[in-house]
């Protein structure tokens, strides 16, 4: 029996793995940074044996709230995923499973590697209406992919859809995969006629560098993207340097910001309320979005979520108010569950990589109720 994790966004340290019954095992923080809390290992040699893997350092995790009510995430073919029982206890998470193959892997959410980043960019990039820009190389030398789709034109309205500035939340991007599926689809007519009146600009992983070591939160250098939009370093932070540059150049009317929510059993969004100058006809159409797209998606809801910024008090570092402020756009955090959805729960999948696909069709049906007044 061995567990390991020395793969593209595996991440775990192990105590103990003799006896199946008591594995000990402990999350690795981020470089450079005291967040933790995403972890994808593989287990081995322990077909149909009973197997309690518990990790030590679950209560010190970036966000303890996320294990209450929380299952772990399991798959034997990485593209089936399935939750598995999970206990948090004297602030220790058990994951205690009966594996049916000598192969089996352990994720806080089901992984989107670099290699399916890798794909899912080099197949978009085969559309005829998808430009692929390398806008910047990030600190450990990885591309900074920038999809461009349709051409710019006089009175097109510009979209931008951003992902993954948290490298663990990796709904963010199975989320994206939905988002240009649908977009990308000549037979989907919706999505031609929105091509029509917009430009997308598409940043599919914010994050390579995170996403590749198997960080929750941070870079290469333990920053934290969304809290690098005011004044981004290209030396500490070329992800959003290079990104927020592009933007200047190209403007914005409206931007999603995908992410995932440890604590939160919803899907909810996140906007731009405590901005200094708020345009509240902006805001406005912020919210009825949200309203289109709770029509569209009863996974989506408005009830829950964080509390709104009170006037003048939005931190401008983060994403969201940056761009809202900079480029008087309609900007949107869209904050996914890492367990489930309490209002809609799949007790077998939980959140799921296909639901957040959907999410991500459903996003162009609220973005088509609302453009023309954008
Ligand atoms: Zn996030």
């Amino acid at each position: 029996m061995k567990i390991n994790s020395n793969f593209d966004a595996g991440n775990i340290h192990v105590i103990e793995a003799e006896n199946p019954g008591n594995i000990r095992l402990r999350i690795r923080h981020d470089h450079n940074s005291d967040f933790y809390q995403w972890f994808n290992f593989r287990l081995t040699g322990a077909k149909g044996q009973l197997c309690a893997m518990t990790i030590e350092n679950a209560a010190g995790a970036a966000y303890a709230d996320g294990w209450k009510d929380y299952q772990a995430c399991a798959s034997y073919d990485r593209e089936e995923w399935f939750r598995v029982s999970t206990v948090y206890h004297d602030g220790e998470i058990t994951i205690q499973h009966i594996p049916e193959s000598d192969s089996v892997y352990y994720a806080y959410f089901a992984p989107y590697s670099m290699e399916r980043h890798h794909s899912l960019v080099s197949q978009a990039a085969e559309h005829e209406k998808v430009s692929l820009h390398v806008i910047g190389e990030t600190l450990d030398g990885q591309d900074m992919d920038l999809l461009t789709i349709g051409d710019m034109a006089v009175g097109k309205k510009v979209i931008w859809v951003i992902a993954r500035q948290h490298p663990g939340e990796s709904m963010a991007e199975w989320f994206v995969e939905g988002f240009l599926d649908r977009l990308l689809d000549d037979e989907d007519a919706l999505s031609r006629s929105l091509l029509e009146r917009a430009v997308f600009y598409v940043v599919p992983n914010m994050n390579p560098d995170g996403s590749r070591r198997g960080h929750l939160r941070t870079n290469a250098a333990g920053a934290n993207l969304n809290r690098e939009w005011e004044n981004p370093s290209v030396e500490n932070c070329p992800e959003v340097f290079y990104v927020r540059g592009k933007m200047d150049e190209v403007g914005m009317d409206l931007v999603l910001d995908a992410h995932g929510d440890e604590a939160l059993p919803y899907n909810f969004i996140a906007c731009f309320d405590g901005i200094p100058d708020v345009d509240s006809a902006k805001l406005d159409l912020a919210y009825d979005y949200q309203r289109q797209l709770m029509q569209f998606n009863p996974d989506f809801q408005m009830e829950y979520g964080y509390p709104k910024d009170a006037p003048g008090a939005a931190n401008m570092t983060i994403g969201t108010n940056q761009m809202a402020h900079r480029y008087q756009a309609v900007a949107m955090t869209l904050e996914m569950p890492f367990k489930d959805t309490a209002n809609c729960p799949d007790p077998e999948q939980g959140w799921s990589p296909e639901r957040c696909r959907k999410l991500g069709y459903s996003n162009l049906d609220a973005l088509a109720a609302i453009i023309d007044r954008l």
